[in-house]
């Protein structure tokens, strides 16, 4: 085994989050990631962090992929036994991310990827400062968040109201996150956010390995 390839062994994995308001393309960004880096080897992997929620399933998603759903007995039982890393009450629903499959990841050298609101990133910060990468993702404009919001005909009229009002709330946390992009072309910014996510993943901190190695030179 080549040196280099025992320093890259040794990298410790990060969270990697990406937030935007309902809409601004973040649940296709997060699959594209995901797909891309299917296949590679471990150190150069990541997994999505699957939430637990309270909401309602929607048409097509799947339990345990898209979400763990519970109710509100075994959410707050989850919350109570401390086995979420960050929890958030969103619109009417709470979500949380499990703890245990996170630290797991980071610990083995794999990241973790996170579509997390606001809330959740400023718990994750301030817990694994370090370890965490987060970009925020801005729709082009108002009326290009609403017409997306609408295409996706998941949701009812007061919902996608509802929605259009909590994204300018969240859209004020902006420069809470390391990165904003402005999605404006799906291919563009999934190649901005592969960038970032390449250049983190060489940062100092991570690279566990690096003392050994600079000792043994
Ligand atoms: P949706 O119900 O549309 O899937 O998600 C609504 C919002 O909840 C999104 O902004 C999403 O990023 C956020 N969210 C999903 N899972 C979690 C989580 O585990 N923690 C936090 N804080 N927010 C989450």
């Amino acid at each position: 085994m080549s040196l280099q390839a025992e320093v890259e062994l040794h990298r410790r994995g990060l969270l990697f989050i990406l937030s935007s308001p309902s809409g601004a393309g973040k649940t296709t960004l997060s699959r594209r990631l995901l797909e891309q880096y299917k296949n590679a080897a471990q150190h150069e992997t990541i997994v999505m962090s699957v939430s637990v929620t309270t909401r309602a399933m929607r048409n097509g998603e799947i339990h345990g992929k898209d979400y763990f759903f519970v109710d509100d007995a075994a959410y707050k039982q989850m919350v109570e036994h401390g086995e979420l890393l960050e929890h958030a009450q969103v619109f009417d629903y709470n979500y949380g991310t499990p703890e245990k499959f996170v630290r797991e990841h980071i610990e083995k050298g794999i990241d973790v990827l996170f579509d997390i609101d606001w809330q959740g990133t400023k718990q994750l910060t301030s817990k694994l400062p370090d370890d965490l990468v987060s970009i925020f993702i801005l729709p082009p404009s108002m009326e290009e968040l609403e017409r997306r919001l609408r295409a996706r005909a998941q949701d009812t009229e007061e919902v996608v109201q509802k929605r259009m009002g909590k994204a300018r709330a969240e859209i004020s946390h902006w420069q809470e996150y390391d990165y904003v992009l402005i999605n404006q072309d799906l291919d563009q910014t999934h190649e901005k956010i592969n960038v970032i996510l390449k250049a983190e993943r060489l940062k100092r901190v991570r690279q566990e390995g690096l003392a050994d190695f600079v000792e043994r030179l």
